[in-house]
């Protein structure tokens, strides 16, 4: 039975761990993730293709403009944007997807598919947070403390998602998000053809 994949949207503040986490539901459970388009530079160790496509501000604003992406937001001075159609190719094949962005782009994708699933990641606490930007080392202290802020300004969001997760442990949020994925399968609207094989088993029975 061919069924269409479910499509996740992760958010979180930057550093809660929303990557690591995502790289292990990819491994341990096959979910898939589309590839980002930035115009961020790439910290060392990433790859163009691999984390994000690192494309120029032209070429983000023309694929704008040629309404390339399911949604796209600025983040702290750059812009992040999810490539329209691959998203929808990989759930016509029936994959679970995960979109890990910003809540700016998050709306943007609830509000185009309502059936989303939406979980908002944090980490254990705020002093958390800053403790692993700073020991991430990716960033210097000014954008260090443009994240923190921001971070604050993304509480007001987390009301638009419909579970949250505290990053305690990389393996328990791991299989956190993992069961609400598989709960969120078994309503009834994504199952119409169990529903119709029951409703048709159970016929026999009808009282004539
Ligand atoms: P980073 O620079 O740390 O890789 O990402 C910064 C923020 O941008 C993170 O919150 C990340 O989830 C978000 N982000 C990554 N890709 C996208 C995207 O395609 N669209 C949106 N809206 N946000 C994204």
């Amino acid at each position: 039975m061919s069924r269409r994949g479910i499509l996740t949207v992760i958010s979180g503040f930057s550093g809660s761990g929303k990557g690591t986490v995502v790289k292990e539901l990819i491994k341990k459970y096959g979910y898939v993730v589309s590839v980002s388009a930035t115009t961020r530079a790439p910290r060392p160790g990433e790859r163009d293709g691999i984390e994000y496509f690192f494309v120029s501000k032209d070429d983000f604003l023309g694929k704008i403009r040629e309404d390339g992406f399911l949604e796209h937001a600025e983040f702290v001075g750059n812009y992040y944007g999810t490539p329209a159609g691959y998203v929808d190719e990989m759930l016509n094949m029936g994959k679970d997807v995960i979109l890990e962005i910003e809540v700016n782009g998050g709306l943007q994708v609830h509000e185009k598919r309502p059936d989303t699933v939406m979980i908002f990641m944090v980490p254990p606490s705020a002093e958390e947070l800053k403790n692993r930007l700073i020991n991430r080392g990716t960033e210097d202290i000014d954008k260090i403390n443009k994240r923190l802020a921001r971070a604050y300004e993304e509480t007001e969001y987390i009301d638009s998602y419909d579970y949250i997760v505290v990053n305690e442990n990389i393996e328990e949020c791991t299989e956190s998000i993992h069961d609400i994925i598989v709960n969120e399968k078994k309503k009834i609207r994504y199952n119409s053809e169990l529903k119709d094989a029951i409703i048709k088993d159970y016929k026999r029975f009808e009282r004539r």
